[in-house]
């Protein structure tokens, strides 16, 4: 029988984002909602938040949270059930959720401090009635949750971990126990213990009911030591309880028939696409080519891969293709881009920064999007690309292994390809992938039908959050 859910994430779309968490927080509650289950989220009051979710009503308080008065209002945006734990000496602070630049110090305290709040919770419940029949905590931030749960004994409400990324795992020195308000029983090699270190996200993989990981292939990565970063071990011995579930799209944001920043067009009117193009081209200031116009939208790390993207740019604008990049991240990979801009005027350009509006413009104007993550949980943009006709050519990697359908001999007979893959994960194979990119390109008709295909492919939130309702049945049964 569905019932409530507490979720607890450090990000969530519309309030505060800087990559997949904040997409997959935000759509969630909507998408279970279908499914019957009730979910509201706890998330930190970040500057500017209570007003944007007019959130009036204290539902809880405490005058001594982890050092400063701390109380949760609750609120609504989207149509969704928002909690946000205001905490000033935490929270009130300018830069990213996280810090601005680089991390701030006291981030482990800000975020046990959010998972201490979502236990209490969890346990007693709010004013008006709302009990939680499960916690779904999202990546290192809420790692603390299930664990301060299970260390109060409590064993009524069943807990969720899903990893999004387990690049981050929320180290603190073992000096912070106590501080913490975590138990020294607890600071073992099979819970807490992480290398000498505190591991929040260890923590949380060690005492959920459930883990989830937001791809099938990440699952199966995650148990092997070139992918698990550390964690391997854990979370191969917890393999009977660790499901992948891919994310999906949420279809009223992302979909170019009804996208406010696009010409319209959708998979019976592709060739109105040709006019995004034509506007992207301008925007980024390229010449026009007959070759495929590759975009890049991604956090500028080696995560990314987009050191390969250097390598091989010059060869893909020299056999005739474009490029426009949108990111930020590491000052020498967005030096790197500004080189390559240099290099090739008109034929590449660059935008640092984040900006939603352009980055769907691009997936409208794009004929191709670049994905050559060395690691990829899941990956949103491959998605939005199959959905905006912009062909995905991903590593075969995680996520991107399960949602792209590579054109190799035999997928192109059957006439089920959606896009290109390539492995092993490095630039001469990437390079490889780009010129088959553009004989594929260059056969009009049949990249055409690729791109109806990516087009028609079910993308959104449906099949997850069935997914994710079995789950919580199967724990609370
Ligand atoms: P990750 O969470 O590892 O960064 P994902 O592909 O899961 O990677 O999610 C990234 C999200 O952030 C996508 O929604 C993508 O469109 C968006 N994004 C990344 N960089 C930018 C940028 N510079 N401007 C706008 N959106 C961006």
């Amino acid at each position: 029988m569905p019932g409530r859910v507490l979720s607890v994430a450090s990000e969530y779309v519309p309030l505060v984002k800087t990559g997949g968490l904040a997409d997959v927080a935000g759509a969630l509650p909507g998408a279970l909602r279908g499914q019957g289950w009730d979910m509201r989220t706890l998330i930190p009051a970040y500057p500017g938040l209570i007003a944007k979710a007019g959130a009036k009503v204290v539902v809880w308080s405490d005058p001594d949270l982890f050092g400063g008065p701390a109380q949760v209002l609750a609120g609504q945006v989207a149509g969704t059930d928002v909690l946000l734990l205001d905490a000033p000496h935490l929270y009130d602070r300018k830069g990213g959720p996280y810090g601005d630049p680089g991390d701030f110090p006291d981030n482990a305290k800000r975020f046990a401090a959010l998972s201490w709040v979502a236990a209490q919770i969890a346990r007693d419940g709010l004013p008006d009635g709302w009990l939680p029949d499960i916690l779904h905590g999202h990546d290192w931030q809420a790692g603390f949750a299930p664990a301060y749960l299970r260390f109060s004994g409590d064993t009524r409400v069943k807990t969720v971990m899903t990893i999004h990324n387990i690049a981050f795992q929320g180290n603190a020195p073992a000096a912070m126990l106590g501080a913490l308000r975590l138990p020294i029983e607890a600071f073992n090699s099979d819970t807490l213990e992480y290398y000498g270190h505190l591991s929040s996200l260890k923590a949380g993989l060690a005492t959920a009911d459930a883990i989830t990981t937001v791809s099938p292939t990440y699952a199966a990565e995650l148990m092997r030591g070139d992918f698990g970063m550390g964690l391997e071990g854990l979370i191969a011995h917890r393999s009977a309880d660790l499901y992948g579930i891919l994310n999906g799209v949420d279809d009223t944001v992302w979909n170019p028939e009804t996208d406010p920043e696009v010409k319209p067009y959708g998979k019976t009117t592709l060739k109105r696409k040709a006019a995004n193009r034509d506007a992207l081209l301008a925007e980024f200031g390229l010449q026009d080519t007959s070759g495929p116009l590759a975009i890049v939208v991604s956090r500028l790390t080696d995560q990314k891969g987009i050191d390969m993207i250097v390598d091989t740019a010059a060869d893909f604008v020299g056999m005739g293709g474009a490029l426009a990049i949108l990111g930020s991240g590491e000052q020498r990979l967005e030096e790197a881009m500004k080189d390559l801009v240099k290099a090739h005027p008109g034929k590449i350009g660059l935008r640092i920064g984040y900006d939603e509006a352009l980055s769907h413009r691009m997936f409208a104007g794009g004929d191709a999007v670049l994905v050559p993550s060395r690691f990829e949980p899941c990956g949103l943009t491959q998605l939005y690309g199959l959905r905006y006709g912009c062909v995905p050519v991903v590593a075969l990697t995680g996520g991107l292994a399960d949602t792209v359908i590579d054109a190799n001999p035999m997928a192109q007979q059957a006439n089920v390809a959606t896009g290109v893959q390539f492995h092993p994960v490095d630039a001469l194979a990437f390079g490889q992938a780009l010129r088959k990119l553009m004989e594929l390109h260059a056969d009009s008709k049949g990249w055409a039908a690729m791109q109806k295909r990516g087009m028609s492919q079910a993308l959104g939130w449906d099949t997850s959050a069935l997914a994710y309702a079995q789950l919580y049945e199967s724990l609370t049964a």
